[in-house]
């Protein structure tokens, strides 16, 4: 990638709640380096999360996101882009780089799974069998195969340097869920290649997914962006400030007249403290 290029990053909130300080601090955080860098930020509704989507929220975060004082470009949300998804599914079935799982979470965990960084390490019972067409299946990324395709791969973090491709903490993760023709990792990975997006941002606490996201990238092709995983606003409890209990939402301290310039600014001060 050409570094001297202005970077593309991106603000990509899921309709399923509403937005929190957490998210506020992500969505500087990608606003803040794109203008630092005279490149563009975009906004991306991420709204295929099936039942728990609430599209009405959309519109709410465009409102918090001014309120911020933040100016974007909005990309095409991600319930339009299914057929993009269906393809490179296609593609990494016809290659046997992901197989079928009808695999129930509770058959997961009497299978002796261990945690790993995100959940459940899938322990592989569905690798060597063939699936029951009865049952809906989810697609698993075979990792063993698949790192025998790459071959080592490494991408790099702005604030933790350079990174060696490692899913040994993520195991075969889902790349087609059983409702919808994509997961997380593989609509994200998509649509930042298609949006044009350099300078992947988001919090520290998804930092493992890019491992997968890295290994997408390298068998389906795709231009390899930079991450920059920022550091989680913590409460003083320590657990995360975006769940806690009690936490407003952006939307309740706007519209309780809250000046959200100035929470943005606090926040930028946050930001500089926790040395990103
Ligand atoms: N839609 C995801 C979320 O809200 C985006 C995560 C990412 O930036 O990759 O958690
Ligand atoms: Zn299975």
């Amino acid at each position: 990638m050409d570094r001297a290029a202005p970077p593309v990053t991106r603000f990509a909130p899921s309709p399923n709640g509403r937005l929190h300080l957490g998210h506020a601090l992500s969505a500087i955080v990608a606003h803040d380096l794109a203008r630092e860098g005279g490149g563009r930020f975009l906004l991306r509704i991420e709204d295929i999360d099936g039942p728990r989507s609430r599209p009405e929220l959309a519109d709410e975060f465009r409102r918090d996101l001014e309120w911020l004082g933040l100016e974007w470009e909005e990309v095409s949300a991600q319930s339009t882009r299914l057929a993009s998804y269906a393809a490179a599914a296609d593609d990494l079935k016809a290659r046997g780089l992901i197989y079928p799982c009808t695999c129930t979470r509770s058959e997961i965990e009497a299978a002796g799974a261990l945690p790993g960084a995100e959940g459940l390490i899938y322990p592989g019972t569905c690798k060597h069998r063939a699936p029951d067409p009865a049952r809906p299946a989810a697609w698993r990324l075979d990792a063993e195969k698949a790192l025998a395709i790459t071959g080592p791969l490494v991408w790099e973090d702005a604030l933790a340097g350079p990174q060696q491709v490692d899913l040994a903490d993520l195991g075969d993760v889902v790349l087609v869920r059983k409702d919808l023709p994509a997961s997380y990792h593989l609509a994200v990975t998509l649509d930042d290649a298609a949006d044009g997006v350099t300078l992947v941002t988001r919090g520290a606490d998804l930092f493992a997914a890019s491992h997968v996201h890295r290994t997408l990238q390298a068998l389906l092709g795709l231009p390899v962006p930079r991450w920059h995983h920022h550091p989680l606003l913590l409460g003083e409890d320590g657990e995360k400030l975006a769940k806690r209990r009690g936490s407003p939402a952006l939307a309740e301290r706007r519209e309780g007249g809250e000046d959200g310039r100035v929470l943005a600014a606090q926040l930028r001060m946050q930001l500089l403290a926790l040395g990103t």
